[in-house]
């Protein structure tokens, strides 16, 4: 009787398999790697947008539907960033709540519309880190703790990270605190450190420079005395090469702007991003 009762009870409380833990989908990488820092073992993530690719120009294929069908939450950034999401969504017919990362933070307006790279400024990355462990929390409530712990361990992290940034950016000449990037991915870190970013290909990867557009900037780069122009690793580098022939100024070397790199790139991780960014802009700056 005993042994029954015994094995009635391992039934009804298995461990924790994959098919238990709560489906996730992050849109690109850099919020997958929040949900995966926050989630832990107790979440299956699937992220939309993968290692070095551009979530603004982002062609869903087939088995995304899949995915998103069979997710819980899907967490994306928000911002105008995944214009293809909404309709993967409805064309998925999935019932999964979809929680708007940047949803706590204060927009930056860039053109017309708002700027959606707020990843970028570390205190914006809190924010959106502690909104996750609120969704996942939301989720699944007998995790709750387990969520909140992971989050706090987390966001110590970032706290680490950003004095690192402040304690850099203090050490670049203030005349010398300015580059080049490859699009406008730069607004918020700009706005919270203090380094002026101009971009040749604005707010999206999707719209070309025109002719005008370029000699602009290179005009900019002359009269500003512009140190350093960067690539990024998900554009296309022909430009920004051909801008630093022209003016002289020094390629600086390839910021993360969009998407982290695979495992065993130089920034699989958003904190090996930053730090990634923060080395190359102080060395190209910094004399
Ligand atoms: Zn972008």
């Amino acid at each position: 009787m005993r042994l029954i009762l015994l094995c009635a009870l391992l039934l009804i409380a298995p461990p924790l398999h994959a098919a238990e833990r709560l489906n996730v989908v992050a849109s690109f990488s850099i919020l997958g790697d929040f949900v995966h820092n926050v989630g832990g073992d107790r979440v299956n993530l699937t992220t939309l947008v993968g290692a070095d690719s551009d979530v603004h120009v982002y062609t869903p294929a087939p088995a995304d539907a899949k995915r998103i069908a069979d997710a819980k939450l899907v967490i994306v950034n928000g911002l105008g960033l995944e214009g293809w999401l909404p309709r993967l969504v409805q064309s998925a017919g999935s019932k999964a709540q979809v929680i708007t990362a940047s949803a706590g933070i204060a927009p930056l307006k860039l053109g017309s519309g708002a700027d959606p790279h707020a990843w970028q400024s570390i205190p914006n990355a809190k924010i959106y880190v502690t909104d996750i462990a609120k969704a996942l929390a939301g989720a699944v409530p007998s995790e709750a703790d387990y969520f909140r712990t992971q989050a706090e361990a987390y966001l110590e992290k970032l706290e680490t990270l950003d004095r690192e940034v402040r304690d850099a950016v203090a050490k670049i000449p203030p005349e010398r605190r300015k580059v080049i990037s490859t699009h406008d991915a730069f607004g918020y870190f700009a706005a919270e450190y203090g380094i002026r970013f101009i971009a040749p290909l604005g707010v999206s990867t999707e719209t070309e420079p025109s002719a005008r557009d370029i000699a602009a900037i290179i005009g900019q780069i002359k009269a500003q005395k512009i140190p350093a122009v960067f690539l990024e690793n998900i554009s296309d580098d022909r430009l920004i090469r051909r801008i630093a022939a022209e003016t002289g100024a020094r390629v600086g070397g390839t910021l993360i702007s969009d998407s982290l790199t695979g495992e065993k790139g130089t920034a699989p991780t958003y904190i090996d991003m930053v730090r990634h960014n923060i080395k190359a802009l102080t060395s190209a700056l910094d004399h």
